[in-house]
């Protein structure tokens, strides 16, 4: 069994030999910025069921019910900060070695740390649309005392994040497929590897002959078709490979 620092090795040269790395992330690349991801853990759904909360069916019925959910991840995200993992990405994508990242997560930390091709396959929670007129809003520029939020016509806010029951925007799913088909090397951080169809894009890489790499304290579905599996936190892990890329490049 390889050790810890023979596989950041394995992993830094593979970054470094491929001709094209896409990053697959989810919310445990944020949980060291203090996002709690929803399962696991301290997850969000220890309290509330988000298949319940954060479904479309239940936000038709009774938005302000949808909005105690949002409410909450709204104002921990305000607060949070890229950690080493999101700037990691930042540096490998600025040195050429990382061509995008599709993420599930909806917390703007990607853009937040510096990364440009960010490919957001469940949309943010930073942009607000009315549900009657199709206004934007910023999340910033709305006041959350009352829930749920009104837009000026009178119609109901909502976050441009996908929600339970809803499709997955159609641009963000034919990009990340075609990133996920034409990639050597697909690194996947801090996903649980079951919220599909994101849950397929390492299979999809797989099948096109990639390397697939994956970084979580945890083993998942994705581990077993794995070739590297670097057991830990997303913020350790990366700064160990950054500082290693950065180290053979000199
Ligand atoms: P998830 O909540 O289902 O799973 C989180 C994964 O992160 C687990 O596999 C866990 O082992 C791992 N993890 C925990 N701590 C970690 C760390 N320090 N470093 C690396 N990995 C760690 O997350 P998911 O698979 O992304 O699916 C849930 C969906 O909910 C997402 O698609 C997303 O849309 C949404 N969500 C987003 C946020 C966010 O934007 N930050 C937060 C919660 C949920
Ligand atoms: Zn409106």
């Amino acid at each position: 069994m390889p050790g810890y620092d023979d596989l950041i090795e394995d992993v830094a040269s593979s970054i470094l030999s491929s001709k094209h790395t896409v990053a697959l992330t989810g919310a445990g690349i944020s949980v060291e910025s203090g996002i709690a991801p929803f399962r696991g853990k301290g997850g969000l759904w220890e309290r509330y069921d988000p298949e319940e909360y954060a479904h479309i069916a239940t936000f038709m019925q009774n938005p302000a019910r949808a909005w105690v959910l949002f409410k909450e991840m709204i104002e921990v995200i305000r607060r949070a900060k890229p950690n080493p993992a999101h700037l990691a990405l930042a540096r490998l994508e600025e040195l050429g070695l990382l061509s995008c990242i599709i993420t599930q997560n909806v917390d703007n930390l990607h853009q937040s740390a510096g990364s440009r091709n960010v490919i957001e396959f469940h949309g943010n929670i930073i942009n607000l649309s009315c549900i009657e007129c199709g206004k934007k809003q910023r999340c910033s520029e709305v006041s959350l005392d009352e829930i749920p939020p009104l837009c000026a016509c009178g119609g109901v806010l909502r976050p441009d994040a996908v929600l339970f029951g809803e499709a997955i925007p159609f641009d963000a799913l034919v990009s990340s497929r075609k990133e996920a088909e034409a990639c050597d090397l697909m690194l996947v951080i801090g996903t649980s590897g079951i919220v599909q169809p994101a849950a397929s894009m390492p299979l999809v890489a797989k099948d096109s002959g990639a390397k697939v790499v994956e970084i979580n304290p945890e083993e998942t579905p994705i581990t077993f078709i794995a070739d590297i599996f670097v057991k830990g936190g997303a913020g350790r892990v990366l700064s160990d490979i950054i500082r290693r890329v950065e180290d053979k490049l000199r």
